[in-house]
This record gives structure tokens, sequence and C-alpha cells, in this order.
């Protein structure tokens, strides 16, 4: 499940304690959801800056401490902007020469659908802007209706499986916010170098990679099941879980083989581990041998 990221060090975060935000008092850990200012150290925390301008639509229901779009406005200030649903768009149009919020010669939305594009099929030479919807699914509907929104271009990347903790359960396929703007990012950078991708956007999974990390090892030390989703804690050992895991996913085999997606779900042993890596390795001699 690994994703192989370059992130800067997670030393020492464990152990920072919750300060208060300089502009608004309230306490937290590393940054203030609601203000976008880090409140700890800031030589701890990476900061990166986008190829492309970025909006995020935030629909105010989706609570600010929940979300994970927040990461990317603390982590790339510059590049980021969080647009509140429905007056900052409202702003945004009152601000612009041509009574729009986005330019729609220049902006995309990030939204899978039949007429999105692969980023692979766009013409890339004049989009500078890129917009991501972070709210739930019902609330994206609502925001898909929105006449400033609704006439944007579409891409689409390719399915990743989630690593998210607080997940729907609408498709293991639903990334969180922070998930969505990474790949897209990582596809785009490496669509933009002929394929090459060396980590240049890793760091916009800073915060969720940390979170990831500690609920995996708080689990596994304590030797419970992280009840919300089946077979999230990805354990080496034998334990209960990863055998209770084995035994549903051998079920599932059984019922529908041959089956591409099926296989990807199939990570908790070694072995398949081993495999998914001797795929790997041919992938990438694979790509060598075109390069070369
Ligand atoms: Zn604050």
């Amino acid at each position: 499940m690994s994703l192989d990221l370059k992130l800067a060090s997670f030393e020492g975060l464990d152990d920072e304690p919750r300060k208060k935000c300089p502009n608004c008092e309230r306490t937290c850990k590393f940054y203030c959801p609601h203000c976008f200012t880090i409140v700890n150290e800031i030589n701890k925390i990476p900061q990166l800056t986008l190829p492309l301008k970025t909006y995020i639509v935030h629909h105010p229901k989706e609570k600010v401490s929940k979300s994970t779009a927040i990461h990317a406005k603390v982590l790339a200030p510059e590049s980021v902007e969080i647009i509140e649903f429905p007056l900052g768009l409202d702003a945004l149009v009152e601000n612009s020469e041509n009574d729009q919020a986005f330019d729609l010669n220049s902006t995309l939305l990030l939204f899978p659908s039949e007429e999105s594009k692969p980023i692979s099929e766009v013409d890339w030479g004049k989009i500078k802007n890129v917009v991501f919807i972070d709210s739930t699914w019902l609330q994206t509907r609502r925001i898909l209706r929105d006449p400033r929104i609704k006439n944007l271009p579409k891409i689409q990347i390719n399915a990743h499986k989630t690593r998210f903790w607080r997940h729907q359960k609408v498709s293991d396929y639903c990334l969180a916010t922070i998930e969505a703007i990474y790949f897209f990012f990582k596809e785009f950078v490496a669509h933009k170098n002929n394929g090459k991708y060396e980590g240049q956007v890793d760091n916009l999974l800073f915060f969720f990679e940390y979170t990831f990390q500690l609920i995996q090892k708080k689990y596994k030390r304590e030797k419970r099941p992280f009840k919300h989703i089946k077979g999230y804690i990805k354990n080496d050992d034998n334990d209960d879980e990863v055998k209770e895991n084995q035994k549903e996913k051998e079920k599932e085999k059984e019922k529908e083989k041959p089956n591409e997606k099926k296989s990807e779900t199939n990570e908790s042993t070694n072995e398949q581990t081993n495999n998914k890596e001797i795929e790997k390795k041919i992938e990438q001699t694979k790509k060598k041998k075109k390069l070369n």
C-alpha cells in the first residue's frame, strides 16, 4: 500500500504540543484549520509551490477541522485558494472584470464524468487554474449545478484506491480531497515531463500520510481492529485482523475471478505484496525500455 513518497521528515511531530493560533486563539495541532496558519515551528512543515493556481470550493457543511483540503492551503499557501460555497464564488465574480468566477479558457474542474477529459488529452497551453470540490457527495451535486461551476471544462485522473480513514463508503475509489489534489498534480507533473515524476508534489500528502501512519501505529500497538473500515490497518504480523481479512478476501476472490481491480484489495499478505513489487519492477523495466 506504500506510495513510496518523498516526504519531509516527521521527526519531532509526535511531541509537538497543541498551540494557540495567533489569529483566532483557538488551540490547534500543527495548523489552524480556520485561519490556515501554521502554529508549529515552520521548519517542520514543508512548503510547496504548485504548477497551477489551485482553487478549492469548500462547502460550509463540510467541517474544516475534518477537511483534508485545508492541508493543501497550509502546505502550498501561495498556490491554493479556499473558496467558501457560495459566498466565495460571489466574491470572485465581484472582483472579476467579466462577471465570471473563473475564466473558462484557462480553468479546469477536476470531476469525473462522461465528458471529463483525461490529463493526457488536455491542451495545457492556456490552462492556469484548476478547481477542486471539497464536500460530501450530496453537496457536490449542488455545487456542480451552480452556474459558475457548471460550465467549467472537466478533467479526470486515473483511479486510485483511497487510504482515507474517514472515507464515506461510496466507493473505495472515492478519494479524500487532498488525495485527489495530490494524484492530479502527480499525473500533471509526469505528463509535463514525458512520464517522469520525481516526487515533486509528494509533500502535499505530508499531514495525510502523517495521520495515516499514526492511525496504523496506534491500532497495531493496541491490537484492535479499526471498526470504521474493514482491513484498514495493514499488519505484517499474522494477527487476528489480518487473518480475518485474508479469509474474507479469499472468499471474494473465489466469487469473482479474474478481476484486476479485486487484486488491488489483496494487499495484506506478504506474498501479494511481493507479487505487486515484481509487477512494479516489470513495469519499470518496460518503461525504461520505452524511454531508451
Ligand atoms: Zn486561527
